[in-house]
């Protein structure tokens, strides 16, 4: 071993699902949206201005943040932007998270959760879901330096309800509480409705699933000002210029289209209603799902054999070879079409 090797960062690195370079497959195992952007971002990108370029971007993304703010009802100083709310995480994992105590998240629940704990250092401790996957309120009064789940959850797609999220956050007043909304478009409540009320409370969104738009990498956080003016200050400890010319102005037209937001989310909870349908028939069982997936075991044949057999006839979904897991696939719900060549190739798969 060389002397500088001894002072590596030693991390295992999270696994993103996989971005097949194959023509012609069905994508359905990273829960991005089946639907293109809204038109109002191809013309925002065509609006783009050369000049612009070569200018430095607003450290501040002032027109991303208003506009969101606008939409959502609160104010620029409650808005904090990032690359993706995966850096939004990572950096109030590095904000917030600084205690000797343990944060807590769900045993099963993104896989992101541990990995971003280890490279910033931070001691944790996964809390049980229940025998049938369901985040158990309980389990979060213990001490903690922090608290971070998704809702709804991630594999499972199950939700809680705000009474639920409510406790959470109201028992835990010494900590900060990030609730990772990156699926509530799809038919859970928001937890935005509480930060006014509590001030250790901070919610996460991205435009990566129900905006159609994960590769412009934008999400967002919404909590009282205190919070977002601590998250700024590591912010611009790191980098001031997180959030690029282009998708400040993407971003604006995203929000500017709500009615094709509505329209596009509306479908796919609608094909999601229709596809537990179809995977019930084909004997498949599954946690009740209101994100833009289905976690679905079959009852007598293979996860593992599924997800190969699917792969052969290139339709791609995700499975985590992992303790608690291994028998579920994560289905991502695409369009109409894509669903209907899914459920055909199952037919013959789990005949
Ligand atoms: C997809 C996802 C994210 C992050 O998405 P970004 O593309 O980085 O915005 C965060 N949390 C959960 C639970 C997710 O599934």
């Amino acid at each position: 071993m060389k002397a500088w090797e001894k002072n590596v960062r030693k991390v295992e690195p999270y696994v993103p699902g996989e971005q097949p370079k194959i023509d012609g497959i069905i994508k359905l195992n990273t829960n991005e949206n089946p639907y293109p952007p809204s038109e109002k971002v191809m013309e925002a990108l065509k609006a783009l201005e050369n000049d612009k370029m070569r200018l430095y971007p607003d450290p501040e993304a002032v027109e991303l943040r208003d506009e969101i703010a606008k939409k959502y009802g609160t104010k620029r100083e409650n808005v904090f932007v990032g690359v993706g709310s995966d850096d939004v995480i990572s950096m109030c994992y590095m904000t917030f998270f600084n205690s000797d105590k343990p944060i807590l998240f769900p045993n099963i629940s993104y896989s992101f959760y541990p990995v971003w704990a280890d490279v910033h250092k931070v001691p944790y401790k996964e809390v049980e879901v229940g025998p049938n996957f369901e985040i158990i309120v309980d389990t979060f009064k213990q001490e903690n330096g922090g608290i971070i789940f998704p809702n709804p959850n991630a594999p499972t797609g199950l939700s809680l309800g705000l009474d639920a999220i409510e406790q959470i956050v109201a028992s835990n007043q010494d900590s900060v509480v990030i609730v990772d909304e990156a699926y509530v478009d799809f038919g859970t409540e928001s937890a935005l409705k509480l930060v006014d009320k509590y001030d250790n409370l901070l919610v996460v969104q991205t435009y990566s699933k129900s905006r159609s738009l994960a590769g412009m990498r934008i999400g967002f956080a919404i909590g009282n000002v205190a919070l977002i003016n601590a998250l700024n200050d590591v912010k611009f400890s790191f980098n001031s210029y997180t959030m690029n010319y282009t998708s400040i102005k993407l971003g604006v037209a995203v929000m500017d289209d709500w009615d094709y937001f509505e329209e596009t989310r509306k479908k796919i909870i609608a094909t999601r209603e229709r596809s537990k349908e179809e995977l019930t028939k084909l004997g498949f069982t599954f946690p009740d799902s209101k994100a833009n997936f289905i976690f679905a075991s079959h009852k007598t044949v293979k996860a593992e054999y599924i997800f190969d057999e699917l792969k052969k006839r290139k339709i791609y979904v995700r499975y985590f070879k992992k303790p608690l897991i291994d028998s579920y696939l994560r289905i991502t719900i695409g369009t109409d079409e894509a669903m209907d060549k899914l459920f055909e190739a199952l037919r013959e798969i789990v005949a």
